[in-house]
């Protein structure tokens, strides 16, 4: 057994890459590169700028558990602030000196031991182990909506805003109302002459708290014990995990809880009975990842804001035109219509030494053991992969833990014990019939609605178990799942 220097190269610099690239350098590995497609750090929060862009977790708990942030100015983090919070750490962890900007990975070919990765630039690279750290909600879903293409007025997606566009004054109509919606929504009502919502699926809308901390409250956190019990982490994981058993079990006393305070929000929230009829969901809570919004009921009740339930017949030059035949002015369209959930790495070609390529491997859904590792795929490791937790908590937290998991998987390959790892197929197929099954008995299989958790078998794709479950799994791989022996004490 002999120990090797690793060449490490970890694919994007959002969140996810970030924390590898920071945790790489901290355990020791040298030899490292993060490619990022774009210009600057920061992933979804680079790529999303639309108006009332928030995070949704409570601030405190939206940082890197070794890299706290008391500066936050509100309860929920601001989009800005998060970028700026990410950019931050990246410099202050010496990340700029490591990532290699403008270079998108277009292939990755498992040959004689080692991937040999290609960029979109022409650059091409060596690397011992691949970290692919390249976000799940980023690539755009673009509705198919008849005369788009002859609009008049200005048309753009949620994710890539053209803030070329006045908006002051101008009659706006905004399409879908999942988070990223109803976040636009509630920050443009008062600010659009005219601001029109259309909704196909009402939501359940959670009230929250997003007030401002005070100059002393912000000062007070400086010190890290005030942070701490103003934080209380166990108390947040606590929550997390009855959010995660309401997910796995629709009938649950949180559950029903939850489903209590967002129709209370409902009902004391909207004074008109037609509207509120219009607002109310018929699919269980949680059924669609729960929408946060301190403001939203508020908005839609704004003078110059109207909620449209009726289809969408088609878009016209002058505006949408819906199934009863109304014509809604228009002078902006944003669609707020969601992400491809199924991308992962894609469009990248990743290819393994027996010459399976992933567009093969994921050819019924994407999938991952533990969604971190795949057989035939040795030495690739994803943070945020398919089937990992994905709701109303921290994605950081989640890529924290899956890390403790890949950084013993390195070290395994480092210290020589084995020169590659992947799961075997047994472990992969038992994993993924057992997740399956467990999946169908979630809120969001059973719970009576569409979304973006079910992939194209109608099966969700998000992790299926409670919270507690993925901390247990992600605390030490399960070797035989590896088909290797455990390490020695
Ligand atoms: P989304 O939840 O997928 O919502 C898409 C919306 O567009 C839905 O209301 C959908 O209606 C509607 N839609 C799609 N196609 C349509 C069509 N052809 N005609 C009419 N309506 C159509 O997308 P999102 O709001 O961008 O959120 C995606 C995810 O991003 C969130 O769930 C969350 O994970 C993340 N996010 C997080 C935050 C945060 O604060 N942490 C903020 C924003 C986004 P139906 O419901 O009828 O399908």
């Amino acid at each position: 057994m002999q120990a090797r220097e690793l060449r490490v190269v970890v694919l994007g610099a959002g969140m996810a890459g970030i924390l590898a690239g920071i945790r790489l350098q901290q355990a020791g590995y040298g030899n490292i590169a993060i490619y990022e497609k774009a210009d600057r750090v920061g992933g979804t929060w680079r790529e999303n700028t639309y108006p009332g862009l928030t995070c949704d977790v409570p601030s405190h708990h939206y940082t890197y558990s070794f890299e706290r942030n008391p500066d936050w100015t509100r309860h929920l983090p601001p989009g800005p602030e998060v970028l700026a919070y990410f950019e931050r750490t990246a410099e202050k962890f010496g990340l700029d000196q490591l990532i290699r900007f403008g270079e998108e990975a277009t292939s990755a070919e498992f040959v004689d031991g080692r991937w040999e990765l290609e960029f979109s630039t022409g650059r091409r690279d060596s690397a011992d182990v691949v970290i692919a750290a390249t976000g799940v909600l980023h690539h755009p879903r673009y509705p198919d909506i008849e005369g788009a293409g002859e609009f008049s007025g200005k048309l753009f997606h949620s994710a890539r805003w053209d803030h070329s566009v006045p908006l002051e004054g101008k009659r706006i109509g905004v399409i879908g109302n999942g988070s990223t919606g109803v976040q636009i929504v509630s920050a443009l009502a008062g600010k659009a002459g005219h601001l029109v919502h259309f909704q196909r699926t009402a939501q359940w809308i959670m009230p929250v708290e997003n007030g401002e901390f005070t100059r002393e409250e912000r000062a007070a956190f400086h010190d890290p014990e005030v942070l701490a019990a103003a934080m209380n982490v166990e108390e947040y994981n606590a929550a997390v995990e009855r959010y995660t058993e309401a997910i796995i079990d629709m009938d649950s006393p949180g559950a029903r809880e939850m489903g209590a305070y967002c129709l209370a929000n409902l009902e004391q929230g909207v004074t008109d009975p037609e509207l509120r009829e219009q607002l109310r969901p018929d699919h269980a809570p949680l059924c669609k990842r729960l929408v946060f919004s301190p403001d939203y009921y508020q908005a839609i009740q704004h003078p110059n804001a109207q909620l449209v339930t009726q289809g969408i017949a088609r878009i016209e030059p002058g505006g949408i035109r819906t199934d009863d035949g109304e014509l809604h002015e228009l002078d902006v369209i944003v669609y707020a219509t969601g992400f491809r959930p199924d991308r992962f790495m894609r469009p990248m070609r990743i290819t393994g030494p027996d010459g399976v390529d992933l567009e093969s491997f994921w050819a019924e859904r994407p999938k991952a053991y533990l969604a971190v590792s795949m057989p035939g795929f040795p030495n690739l490791f994803m943070l945020n992969g398919p089937n990992g937790p994905v709701g109303n908590f921290s994605l950081i937290d989640i890529a924290e833990h899956q890390w403790v998991y890949i950084e013993q998987l390195l070290a395994r390959l480092r210290d020589g014990h084995c020169e590659q790892l992947a799961p075997t197929r047994e472990a992969m197929d038992a994993f993924e019939t057992e997740r399956v099954a467990a999946a169908k008995q979630t809120v969001w299989f059973r719970g009576g609605c569409v979304s973006w958790y079910l992939d194209d078998q109608g099966v969700p794709s998000s992790w299926p178990w409670n919270y507690s479950r993925f901390v247990k799994e992600m605390s030490q791989p399960d070797w035989a799942a590896f088909g290797v022996d455990a390490p020695g004490p």
